[in-house]
């Protein structure tokens, strides 16, 4: 397991239109520097407001994940934040220049591959990790979300929907940046055509398209092939990875979620941090450690970057 706290080795620039607002917006990803952490900045408002990624500053919606302070906001944070905890970068200070992050292909897979070949960079520090010390289970609903020690992030996912191409689909995964990028990182979204319309109608989806999202109607997809037959469920467990990472620390447990969503993952992590015999804030060896271990170079970074 990686021991260091990891960076970009260079500034990842990336722009697309975003799905709610309609707007082009530019993202940009910049080192920084030990015990940062991940914070937004609102480029395009007045004063550039700083939001850091913590647990008050994150609200699960049924439909994304919001990073907001009370006064400023970022919408859709949740693959890129997942992106972000599957590679294993813990400093980065996000730069947007608009209220939300866009959406891509509706997965991780652009993130992943712009950062990786920017390349990454460990820093003198040891990891720190939040650490499930016993279980602990949150029920919302039908929705659960079950806690369990473990010496590395695993998740297990099920989902059930009255979908001939879904059904009941579930996947249990180890996570580190191998299974990441090769499990879950190119797996989309998904929506079904009825609903899309309903929220355009409503004016709350501006933007958007056939290429940012898996668009279903009663029997089928409309929009091309599957890039897994489970892509469904890939997809849910992209987005609990994002979600798992609201402290900005990565988790290091066995985390079940069964017939979830945004806003039961949020509810559940912030549960389990307000349950201070549930887990605990730790580096990932003693401090004396330092002196024994040296982090190793910098991956070198593409030209381009
Ligand atoms: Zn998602």
């Amino acid at each position: 397991m990686q021991r260091f706290q990891q960076t970009l080795a260079a500034r990842v620039d990336l722009e697309d239109e975003g799905v709610f607002s309609g707007q082009r917006v530019r993202v940009v990803l910049e080192p920084a520097d030990t015990d940062t952490g991940v914070v937004f900045v609102r480029e395009d408002l007045p004063g550039a407001p700083r939001i850091e990624l913590r647990p008050e500053n994150v609200l699960g919606t049924e439909g994304a994940t919001v990073l907001s302070d009370g006064r400023h906001s970022v919408y859709m944070v949740e693959h890129l934040l997942s992106a972000l905890h599957g590679l294993g970068i813990d400093n980065v200070v996000v730069r947007v220049w608009g209220p939300e992050i866009p959406l891509f292909d509706g997965s991780a897979e652009v993130f992943v591959r712009e950062i990786l070949s920017c390349g990454l960079r460990l820093q003198p520090a040891l990891k720190r990790f939040v650490e499930i010390r016993r279980s602990f289970e949150v029920r919302n609903g039908v929705g659960r979300l079950l806690f369990r020690p473990a010496g590395e992030l695993r998740v297990s996912v099920r989902i059930a929907f009255d979908h001939p191409l879904i059904g009941e689909q579930e996947i249990t995964l180890r996570v580190d940046p191998v299974s990441y990028q090769r499990e879950i990182s190119f797996a989309r979204t998904f929506g079904f055509k009825e609903d899309l319309l309903r929220r355009r109608e409503k004016g709350l989806l501006k933007g958007g398209s056939l290429s940012n999202a898996i668009v279903l109607d009663e029997k089928d997809v409309l929009n091309g092939s599957l890039r897994r037959a489970d892509e469904f469920v890939r997809h849910k467990a992209l987005d609990l990875v994002g979600d798992l990472f609201v402290t900005g620390w990565p988790l290091k447990g066995e985390v079940r979620a069964e017939l979830s969503g945004h806003k039961l993952h949020i509810e559940a992590v912030k549960s389990l941090l307000s349950a201070p015999e549930a887990v605990r804030f730790s580096d990932g060896l003693p401090a004396v450690a330092l002196f024994f271990l040296t982090p190793p170079r910098a991956r070198v970074a593409s030209p381009r970057c």
